[in-house]
């Protein structure tokens, strides 16, 4: 049977998907229909019998709150996976919901975004993982390009692309030209780093001890870079480190800055040093077109402003940073020969295992 006649007869028995395994959150986009699964990227995993309990949303909720045998694991920190296991589990749970409503004929073939920082261990142990899950062909690609895709940056052409993913575990910047990166850092300062920044400065000031979440909340509620004209402010509930029992504190804005402030300018820093070592074309690009800012991250108030003004150059929040990097495993499912070169042929291509 030709190529061609192959590769029609899979298209049309078969459910194309592209997923973005990301630290805090992992969304599937089927070929055809757009993104179908939209999740935390929790597992909850009963430490007795082994078996998974719950996966996603479900698992976020138990976050904090299991009992002793119920154990809630996040499969990526900091952008490197921290249980294969865990994370062989989310994708198997991944492939088989995107699935389950098609009666389809073949394994899907599966384009997954990693974080740019995992080694070829890692890559090869999420290929070998989705491979196991059933898929029919897999595909990595390193989630800054996927990104920048999803956003329609032109990435093919010999102009100078910069985007900055600020998602949960890393905050990974790159420059693309002529379908590469050119320039790229990974650094672990994100979301999640701003949450405990939150947890550490209430602690500090307040000798209150609050969770995750709360933390997290309070930073999307009311956190902002620069001061504003109108002040923020909002209650949170902890525990009181002296006495034991519950307490409320009303936090600002400006309390938020204090404490995420230091990682806020290191994050910056970072961009800046990225733009230090860039080739003077691809700057000049770059201050042309300016920078786009994608992941949740881009919606923490103020930074796009801040970023601009110490840098000097435009920068923009990406429509829907949340989606951009699923949104571009789309684009590369709907025409992957063109999008080849940028896929990640083998692991041997990436960082070795520290
Ligand atoms: P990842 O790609 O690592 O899964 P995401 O791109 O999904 O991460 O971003 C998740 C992070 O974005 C979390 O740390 C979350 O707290 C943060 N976030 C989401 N929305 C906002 C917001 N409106 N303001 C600030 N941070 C946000
Ligand atoms: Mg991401």
């Amino acid at each position: 049977m030709s190529k061609g006649l192959l590769n029609k007869l899979y298209a049309a028995f078969s459910h194309d998907i592209g997923i973005d395994l990301g630290t805090a959150n992992t969304l599937v986009y089927m070929k055809g229909q757009g993104i179908v699964i939209n999740e935390p990227s929790v597992v909850a995993v009963n430490q007795k019998t082994g078996r998974v309990v719950a996966v996603g949303g479900q698992a976020k909720d138990m976050l904090g709150r299991t009992p002793a045998h119920i154990q809630a694991v996040r499969p990526l920190v900091e952008g490197v996976i921290s249980d294969f296991e865990v994370a062989e589990e989310m994708l198997v749970y991944l492939l088989n919901k995107s699935q389950k409503d098609s009666k389809k004929f073949f394994g899907p073939r599966v384009i997954v975004g990693i974080p740019s920082g995992v080694t070829n261990v890692e890559a090869r142990a999420v290929r070998d993982a989705t491979k196991n899950a059933g898929a029919r062909e897999v595909h990595i690609v390193e989630q800054p390009m996927a990104a920048a895709i999803g956003i329609k940056l032109p990435i093919h052409e010999p102009a100078g692309n910069m985007v900055v993913d600020i998602g949960g575990g890393t905050t990974d910047i790159a420059m693309i030209s002529l379908g590469g990166v050119v320039r790229s850092k990974s650094l672990k300062v994100a979301g999640d780093r701003l949450n405990d920044d939150i947890i550490s400065y209430v602690r500090n000031e307040f000798k209150i001890l609050i969770g995750e979440k709360t933390a997290e909340d309070i930073k999307i509620a009311i956190g902002v870079v620069v001061a504003g004209e109108k002040p923020h402010e909002a209650p949170i509930r902890g525990r009181d480190l002296v006495t034991g029992l519950p307490r409320e504190v009303v936090l600002t804005d400006a309390d938020i800055r204090e404490a995420i402030g230091p990682s806020i300018d290191t994050l910056v820093d970072s961009v800046k040093e990225v733009l230090e070592t860039a080739p003077p074309e691809i700057l000049a690009d770059v201050m042309h077109r300016g920078i786009y800012l994608v992941g949740g991250g881009a919606m923490i108030r103020g930074l796009d402003n801040l970023i601009e003004e110490l840098v000097k150059i435009p920068v923009h929040i990406a429509e829907d940073p949340l989606t951009a990097v699923a949104r571009g495993t789309g684009i590369i499912l709907e025409d992957i020969e063109r999008y080849r070169d940028i896929l990640i042929q083998s692991e041997d291509d990436l960082p070795k295992a520290q």
